[in-house]
């Protein structure tokens, strides 16, 4: 029998934040984005194994990690 398995990653805009880039110094606008990691199975995703938050500057578009409290201080519904 044969069996599919496999991984999604999913990322959710969440909020557009006005901040000081820390990479370019610039005050530009920043999406605040979680990225949720599921494991399929026939290509239906199932439970969440990951859930990560992170902030990319739309300026020079670096992107980096926050930790989820950092992400609710800044306005994420979870
Ligand atoms: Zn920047």
């Amino acid at each position: 029998m044969l069996i599919l398995f496999g991984w999604r990653t999913t990322i959710e805009q969440l909020r557009m934040l006005s901040l000081v880039c820390g990479h370019c110094h610039n005050q530009a606008a920043h999406h605040l984005f979680r990225r949720r990691t599921k494991p399929t199975i026939f290509f239906i995703p199932l439970f969440t194994i990951s859930s990560r938050y992170g902030l990319q500057c739309t300026f020079c578009g670096v992107s980096y990690d926050i930790s989820k409290a950092d992400a609710l201080q800044l306005g994420a519904h979870v």
